[in-house]
Formats: structure tokens, C-alpha cells, sequence
């Protein structure tokens, strides 16, 4: 797939290790320049020794705090400003206390609950807001979700009502955005070990189960989850909008 001469914004990168940084390798080999946010200057250095990687244009990086309001308006008048417009936007972005992801969900705190919803799923509709107006004809946003969020799963609690919210986002965005002819969609990735996932109890156990019971009898990686994020980004994916696409061996499929 040639992306040359289209720009994404990344939202997402923590490590080498994340998601993010799988969908940024992939729309780098298909030529695309790429713009990256980060949650805060913490992040920058990791970030920068990670850039040496790519092949091509990929020098604007800025910070946003998904729970700031201004700043998340001045990121995207800043990346509106240095690249003249956007072809998409990869949100991979969520966070819940450790506390919040082990043992039962009734024990959620109101503060955590708040919290995980702010950053996992509202975040995605003031992004929206704002990657519009900079937002070239045709353009794509897509984000990450989990099967928690369809199903019951031990340990991931206030993350799965995050991601069962972060799913309606995205079909009440694609009506919304639609109106523009720009399109939202979700991947929802099989488990990979992250920083965030390692916060999720008993993860070790959650991988195995992939492995042993999915169609393809494996995990998942990073550069396959974002070989999709890049082909809904792309004009191939142009007529679907408001959908979620499972990269997960097949796992959803099984009873
Ligand atoms: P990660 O820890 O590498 O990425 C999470 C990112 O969220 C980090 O870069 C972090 O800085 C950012 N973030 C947290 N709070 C933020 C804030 N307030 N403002 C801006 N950025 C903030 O982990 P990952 O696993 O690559 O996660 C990326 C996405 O993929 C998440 O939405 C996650 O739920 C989703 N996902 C992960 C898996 C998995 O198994 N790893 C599976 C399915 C979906």
C-alpha cells in the first residue's frame, strides 16, 4: 500500500512496545509522514531514540494531555499549522489505576471510574473535535479497543465499561463526522504485552488462552494490528465508517 504524500497523527507512544509504535512502523513503510503526540516531556526522549527507526518524514511531536482541555486545542492548531492539513489520526490512548484491574468490578472506585472514562473514552470525542478542523477531505480516525468491552473478562473491570463506551463513541462519531464525508473506526486488538496491558491482572493467563484456543492457534503483534489501523486510515477503507475490526487470531469468534 503506497501512503506517500498523506500525514497521520499518532497519539499513543509510550515504548517500543506500543501499539502506537506498531501502526507508526507500518505507515512509515508505506510511506506515509507521520506527526506524534505525547502525553507529556517525559515520553519525548523515548520517543526521539524511536524516530532514528523511520524511513521518512516524521519530525513534529507534541505534547497533549488528553484530560487538558487547551492543550488539546492548541496541539492540534500547532499540527494544523506545520503540516497544512491531516489525513488521519491514530488514537491509542487509555489508562486505569492498577487497583482498578484486578479482583471484581463492584469494588471501582468513583474517582477510577471517572477517571478510566475521561481518558479511554471521552478523550476520543474532544480529539475528534479538534483533528476536524485540520482534517484533509476523505480523512480517517481510528482507534483502539478490546473484546472486554463486549464481554465479561476477569481483571479488566472499569477498562471493558471504558472500551464498551469507546465502541459506542465510535459509532456515534462515524454519524456524527459522516456528515463530512470523514470516517471512525476501532481495531480491537488481541493482548499484547505494553505497559498498559501489564497493569491488567493475570495477564500472562489471558496471552495463553490466544494461543490455545484462537482460530490461528497464536498471539497477535504490534506490526499487525497496525497494518489495519493503516489500511483504515487509507482511501481502501474508504466505505466503512462506525465499524470495529478484530486483529485477534480469531479469538472473538469462539464460544
Ligand atoms: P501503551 O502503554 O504503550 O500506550 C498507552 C498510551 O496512552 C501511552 O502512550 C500513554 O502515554 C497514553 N496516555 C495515557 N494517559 C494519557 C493522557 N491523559 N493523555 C495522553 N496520552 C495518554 O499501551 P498499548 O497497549 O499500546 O495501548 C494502546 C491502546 O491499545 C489502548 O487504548 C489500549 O487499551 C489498547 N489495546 C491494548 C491491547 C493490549 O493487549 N496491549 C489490546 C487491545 C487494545
Amino acid at each position: 500500500m503506497n501512503l506517500e504524500g498523506k500525514t497521520f497523527v499518532i497519539m499513543g507512544v509510550a515504548n517500543r512496545r506500543s501499539i502506537a509504535w506498531g501502526a507508526a512502523r507500518a505507515l512509515d513503510q508505506m510511506g506515509a509522514n507521520l506527526v506524534f503526540t505525547i502525553l507529556n516531556e517525559r515520553f519525548r526522549r523515548e520517543l526521539e531514540k524511536l524516530l532514528d527507526d523511520l524511513e521518512g518524514n516524521h519530525d513534529i511531536v507534541v505534547e497533549c494531555d488528553v484530560q487538558d482541555d487547551e492543550q488539546i486545542a492548541s496541539a492540534f492548531e500547532e499540527i494544523g499549522a506545520k503540516t497544512g492539513g491531516i489525513d488521519g489520526l491514530l488514537h491509542a490512548i487509555a489508562y486505569a489505576g492498577k487497583d482498578e484491574l484486578q479482583g471484581g468490578y463492584s469494588e471501582t472506585s468513583r474517582e477510577g471510574f471517572k477517571n478510566a472514562l475521561d481518558i479511554s473514552s471521552y478523550s476520543l470525542a474532544i480529539i475528534a473535535k479538534n483533528a476536524k478542523k485540520i482534517m484533509n477531505e476523505g480523512g480517517s480516525i481510528v482507534t483502539m479497543t478490546y473484546l472486554g468491552g463486549e464481554r465479561a473478562m476477569p481483571n479488566y473491570n472499569v477498562m471493558g465499561i471504558a472500551k464498551a463506551a469507546l465502541d459506542a463513541s465510535v459509532r456515534y462519531l462515524a454519524l456524527d463526522l459522516g456528515a463530512d464525508g470523514f470516517r471512525v473506526n476501532a481495531v480491537s486488538a488481541g493482548p499484547i504485552r505494553t505497559l498498559s496491558s501489564s497493569a491488567v491482572g493475570e495477564f500472562k493467563s489471558v496471552m495463553k488462552e490466544m494461543e490455545e484456543r484462537s482460530p490461528l492457534k497464536r498471539n497477535v503483534d504490534q506490526l499487525e494490528v497496525g497494518n489495519t489501523v493503516a489500511f483504515l486510515l487509507s482511501d481502501l477503507a474508504s466505505g466503512i465508517t462506525g465499524e470495529v475490526v478484530h486483529v485477534d487470531s480469531g479469538y472473538h469468534v469462539m464460544a
